[in-house]
């Protein structure tokens, strides 16, 4: 059995996703109190730039690089990753929380017959190694901790901005190409084509800007005025359970415990009272805003800049001056 910790370095077209980079920083956090080498395994086609980008985070970069993972499916990742992590058996395996890790460690780990921590929320490790991962269960209400048997790796997928990325480490990893297992009959799947959603902002986990209406807003299509606010910070656009619960928002936009984690610098929130549910996706958010029209909001807690107010006066009057000032 090797003596390493693995990260599943997700990819897309070609660009390392940032819960990545936040996994990697806590693996080699991991590493030292356990003495473990760092691994990133990457697979796609074309991955020059991802390997220069990820060389300060791992000790180890396992490339497979072919054609046939220009795009991801579960079936071809499975048939190139399950042999050489067979082969090498890490200790630890862990991948980001998103819909291509929520889709690929389930299947792998029943391949690798070991044990799979999904959607965790916190993890450590103990000097011997053994991971203790924390996850939420029904909706939020209570959180588990996870332990595993003998049987390796042990496997977690991990929310974004659950660690913090340490843009400070300066590794200079060894790449080791694998060569490809796809066998191109054996595949059940094929990507035709791919066709990208409406709008072009980023995810709430990965925007550094994030603007954020709750109930206080009204109705759904009130959220206009905070699509017209992000467009001018080129922010993302966040919302609560409650707007979620309604049916105004989709749950891919949803902040908080049953939610995703955001780790903006700035994060403005309209009309959001501050219940402890939402305020826990926000915590390591750099400067908060609040606007609510009640003084006594929990919201304002949380804020480092409050204002007492009507967000259908503010929300416009701010899209304005700051067209203005940022035009300047
Ligand atoms: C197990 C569990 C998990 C949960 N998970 C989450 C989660 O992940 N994320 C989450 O967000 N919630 C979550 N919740 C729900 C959470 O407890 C709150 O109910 C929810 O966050 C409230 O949403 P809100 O702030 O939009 O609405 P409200 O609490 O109704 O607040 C609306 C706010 O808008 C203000 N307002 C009204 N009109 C205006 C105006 N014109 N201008 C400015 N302000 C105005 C009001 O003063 C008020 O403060 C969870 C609850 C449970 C039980």
């Amino acid at each position: 059995m090797s003596n390493e910790i693995w990260v599943f370095a997700e990819q897309q077209e070609g660009k390392v996703r940032k819960v990545s980079f936040e996994l990697l920083s806590a693996a080699v956090d991991f590493s030292k109190k356990t003495n473990q080498a760092v691994g990133a395994v990457l697979l796609g086609n074309g991955l020059q730039q991802a390997v220069k980008s990820l060389t300060p985070y791992a000790d180890k970069i396992y490339l497979i690089d072919d054609p046939s993972l220009a795009s991801y499916t579960s079936d071809v990742y499975l048939i190139n990753m399950a042999p050489f992590i067979k082969e090498h058996q890490p200790s630890v395996l862990l991948g980001g929380a998103t819909s291509t890790g929520k889709d690929l460690f389930p299947r792998l780990a029943m391949h690798l017959q070991t044990g799979y921590a999904p959607d965790c929320t916190g993890l450590t490790i103990e000097e011997n190694g053994k991971l203790v991962a924390k996850r939420p269960l029904y909706g939020g209400k209570v959180f588990a901790e996870v332990v595993f048997s003998e049987a390796r790796p042990q496997m977690a997928t991990v929310r974004n901005n659950t660690f913090l990325v340490n843009e400070n480490l300066k590794k200079s990893a060894q790449v080791i190409s694998i060569p490809s297992h796809t066998d191109p009959a054996a595949l059940k799947k094929k990507v035709v084509g791919l066709e990208k959603g409406a709008g072009t902002k980023l995810d709430i986990t990965e925007a550094e800007i994030v603007v954020a209406a709750g109930r206080g807003i009204k109705a759904p299509e009130n959220f206009k005025i905070m699509e017209e606010l992000a467009d001018v910070l080129n922010a993302s656009v966040g919302t609560t359970r409650a707007t979620v619960d309604e049916g105004w928002r989709d749950l891919k936009d949803q902040i908080g415990k049953s939610g995703k984690n955001i780790s903006a610098k700035l994060y403005m929130a309209f009309g959001i009272s501050g219940a402890i549910h939402h305020v826990l996706g926000i915590g390591t958010c750099k400067t908060v805003v609040a606007v609510d029209t009640d003084p006594n909001a929990l919201i304002f807690n949380y804020a480092d800049y409050g204002i007492v107010g009507d967000l259908f006066q503010i929300v416009p009057a701010l899209t304005e001056e700051l067209k203005k000032v940022l035009k300047e």
